[in-house]
């Protein structure tokens, strides 16, 4: 189960991003932007988290998963689609010169602290 060391370095990183002078505030969340090419699933990831954040800064700290689709671009005619499924021909003039513009993010975006 990968997700369980995602889930730790998402925590770390977290952990890291809270300035100096913040210590001590609640983290109320976390975002992350996961993209459906990332091979993570956010299901499994959402319970290694949660496990994950025990006795951390982060304990109370809801984590929000923003799935980014793939996008892919078409090198020969331009044409650019989106899709859920990774798709590596171009489905307009079927070249394989396909280039994945996005959908691999695996990336925490911000962290959220509350004032109490
Ligand atoms: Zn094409």
């Amino acid at each position: 189960m990968h997700e369980m060391s995602i889930a730790m370095e998402v925590v770390e990183i977290a952990t890291a991003a809270i300035p100096a002078d913040m210590a001590g505030k609640r983290v109320e969340r976390v975002r992350l932007r996961v993209g459906r090419l990332s091979a993570v699933v956010p299901e499994s990831l959402r319970f290694c988290y949660d496990v994950a954040v025990r006795g951390t800064p982060l304990a109370d700290a809801v984590l929000v998963i923003e799935e980014i689709p793939v996008t892919a671009r078409c090198d020969d005619c331009g044409h650019q689609w989106t899709a859920d499924q990774p798709h590596f021909i171009c489905p307009r003039c079927n070249s394989g010169a396909v280039r994945i513009l996005s959908g691999q993010e695996l990336e925490v975006v911000a962290i959220e602290i509350g004032d109490s």
